[in-house]
């Protein structure tokens, strides 16, 4: 297993010196680390990034077997909720002389059911065990009131990814649904044997999903806040949308009978409710029980993750099931994680790595909040508001100051499936419970032990966890100039985030609320015009193109991310220090900012992140964001004839732009 996890330190051996740096920086910087780390048998994609995710979920391995051995750990201790849960998981023997059994009284429930009139009480049944059925029901923070906690419903139901899987004529997207239904066919085969009514029963389940795909909205379409925010009141709901008993659902989940509600896609609810109401019960039965044979296919015996995985092979092109102590690492993350981040930081996190990134964060803040002051298309009034949410954010780094508590939850060695459900009903109870406060300031959104950051537009507040804070992103051991090319550019871009396309309708208070000027908006697109015909004009491999609308948010903090941690870095001094292996300070900062994203994608893979991910392709992130960067052309003194030579950039905030000159 070690060979893959090199790599993550930089090294020169990464480059691909053959290619110039002004052609394809992104083949320069990681060449040579791409020809060393092929895509692994069990992964889709691989890069740096998941590398270190990989290594992270190592040191976890190492943790949840100690504290499988730690035997009688005190009762609802960390040591305790982890070591019995990985117990369980691990068990095969049980969990294969088990077979379905664990959910029998669950698809028992859904037989029993008397529809469409009892779907409120069995869709309530059926969250408290983890199993979201036709939408999600969570709780956010209200768009327009920061300091209150509401409920959430959102649309969903769908078991392939997206919409378009239901909708496009695309051979793709075709196979993806003929691979769908098999693996339905299959799952009422292990669950009631052998039967030619199997198939259309299952085309039914397929038919009725379509329905409420064609009302989904799209990833593009969701961006917009205003476009999922719907004040909503439980009455309303049940004028709006009678056909499912809300009020059933609401008191079985202990919810008063009004409370406060975000109904984000209102046409879909509607559709919902007549598509219940127009559909036999016998469908809505099948529809039902496959969604938690499905949800329940990963905790079972082994022909049921194997169909499972068969279903994620078609869709992702991974060749090989992932080790089980890997799988239950990464289910465990969303129900206990916060238990095992707790022993995670204390093992494997310095406390010296919390006060650099720090430091590198408010040199990057000086930076853009120094930028923002000369930024020549803001309104003097709009700069106000902006320099008020910049001087209000907040960060959280390495891991929460108090520790989430997980106090009722009982988990034990007996049943992966029992565990599975107790933790998925306290985790929605205790989200649930929140509807009405306000908002906990020590609460996380993600684990301390995960790989990635966030920015949170209602708290306006940015998170880095201890598990990104680690090579290939910090590195204690390289030259300061690196970890701003690394860290420093991750930071900015989530920074920018707080002010781009969607941070800008959120202010200083994290409510929903444009604090720009008609005049500021025309501008900032103006400016940004050029970015969007960038984009449209990339084609990656196989001629593929992109989708602009979805990824123009991230691209532009790619390039204000880069552009900002570049100038922090000068700032500090740190950029007069030496460099590495014959690169200058400059130079190494690119190779940082360019061995983050080193790696590469299956091609099915590749169509499922260009129909969803908002993120560009690793190649764009590199390549046609160094375009926007002069000081990159001057750090690797590319001449205009080279394709990536930054003639004409472009960077909405601040940075050293042909608008600007
Ligand atoms: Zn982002």
């Amino acid at each position: 297993m070690s060979d893959r996890l090199h790599g993550l330190r930089f090294s020169s051996s990464n480059l691909n010196r053959d290619v110039a740096p002004g052609a394809d920086f992104y083949e320069f910087a990681n060449g040579g680390w791409c020809r060393a780390n092929p895509i692994p048998e069990d992964y889709s994609r691989w890069g740096t990034f998941m590398a270190l995710d990989r290594k992270n979920q190592e040191q976890l391995r190492q943790l949840l077997e100690e504290a499988r051995e730690s035997v009688g750990a005190p009762a609802g201790s960390p040591r305790q909720l982890v070591g019995d849960w990985y117990a369980a998981a691990m068990d095969e023997a049980a969990i294969e002389a088990a077979g379905w059994q664990p959910v029998r009284p669950l698809l028992e429930a859904i037989g029993a059911a008397d529809l469409p009139g009892g779907l409120g009480t069995l869709c309530a049944t059926l969250e408290t065990a983890g199993i979201q059925p036709f939408f999600e029901l969570s709780v956010q923070q209200d768009a327009r009131d920061s300091q209150r906690i509401i409920g959430v419903l959102y649309q969903g139901g769908l078991g392939l990814p997206e919409r378009e899987y239901y909708l496009d004529p695309d051979p793709f997207f075709e196979n993806a649904r003929a691979a769908y239904l098999r693996y339905l066919i299959r799952l009422l085969e292990l669950w009631q044997g052998v039967d030619s009514g199997h198939e259309g029963l299952a085309s039914q389940v397929v038919g009725l999903e379509r329905e409420l795909a064609r009302v989904s909205m799209t990833p593009a379409e969701q961006r917009d806040p205003h476009a999922i925010y719907h004040p909503w009141t439980v009455t309303g709901l049940t004028d709006e949308v009678p056909e499912v008993a809300w009020s059933d659902l609401f008191s079985a989940h202990r919810l008063p009978e009004e409370f406060p509600l975000n109904l984000a896609q209102p046409a879909f609810f509607r559709r919902l409710g007549r598509l219940v109401a127009g559909t036999e019960p016998q469908v809505l039965k099948a529809y039902l029980s496959l969604r938690l044979l499905s949800a329940a296919s990963p905790v079972l015996s082994s022909p049921w993750v194997e169909n499972h995985f068969a279903l994620v092979q078609s869709l992702t092109g991974a060749k090989k099931l992932q080790p089980r102590w890997l799988r239950v690492a990464r289910a465990l993350d969303p129900l206990v994680g916060f238990a095992l981040g707790q022993l995670y930081v204390e093992r494997y996190f310095p406390a010296s790595s919390r006060e650099r990134t720090r430091r590198i964060f408010e040199n990057v803040r000086s930076t853009f909040r120094d930028r923002m002051t000369h930024l020549s298309w803001m309104s003097a009034k709009t700069r106000q508001s902006a320099l008020e949410k910049l001087d209000r954010l907040t960060t959280r780094i390495g891991y929460p100051d108090r520790f989430r508590d997980y106090a009722g939850l009982v988990i034990d060695r007996r049943s992966y499936w029992g565990n599975v459900v107790r933790a998925g009903a306290h985790a929605l109870a205790y989200d649930l419970a929140k509807i009405g406060q306000e908002p906990d300031p020590e609460e996380w959104f993600m684990t301390p032990q995960t790989v990635n950051a966030y920015y949170h537009p209602s708290r306006n507040e940015m998170v880095f966890p201890a598990g990104i804070l680690q090579p290939p992103f910090f590195d204690p051991e390289m030259p300061e100039p690196y970890n701003y090319g690394a860290i420093g550019a991750v930071i900015g871009h989530e920074m920018t985030h707080g002010f781009d396309d969607q941070g800008r309708k959120y202010d200083a208070s994290g409510n929903l609320a444009d604090w720009w000027t008609a005049d500021d908006e025309r501008d900032f697109h103006a400016r940004i015009g050029r970015l969007r015909d960038q984009l449209a004009g990339v084609r990656i491999r196989g001629g593929q193109a992109l989708n602009p609308e979805l990824l123009m948010g991230e691209f532009i903090a790619d390039i204000g991310g880069v552009s900002l941690a570049f100038e922090a870095m000068q700032r500090a001094g740190v950029a007069e220090g030496e460099g590495l292996a014959g690169f200058s300070a400059e130079q190494l900062f690119f190779l940082a900012f360019a061995h983050l994203w080193a790696g590469e994608v299956r091609e099915d893979a590749q169509r499922l992140l260009l129909a969803t991910d908002p993120h560009p392709p690793s190649v764009v992130r590199v390549n046609e964001t160094l375009k926007n960067i002069p000081a990159f052309g001057r750090a690797f003194a590319l001449t205009g004839s080279e394709p990536l030579y930054p003639e004409c950039p472009v960077d909405p905030w601040g940075g050293p732009s042909a608008d600007a000159a």
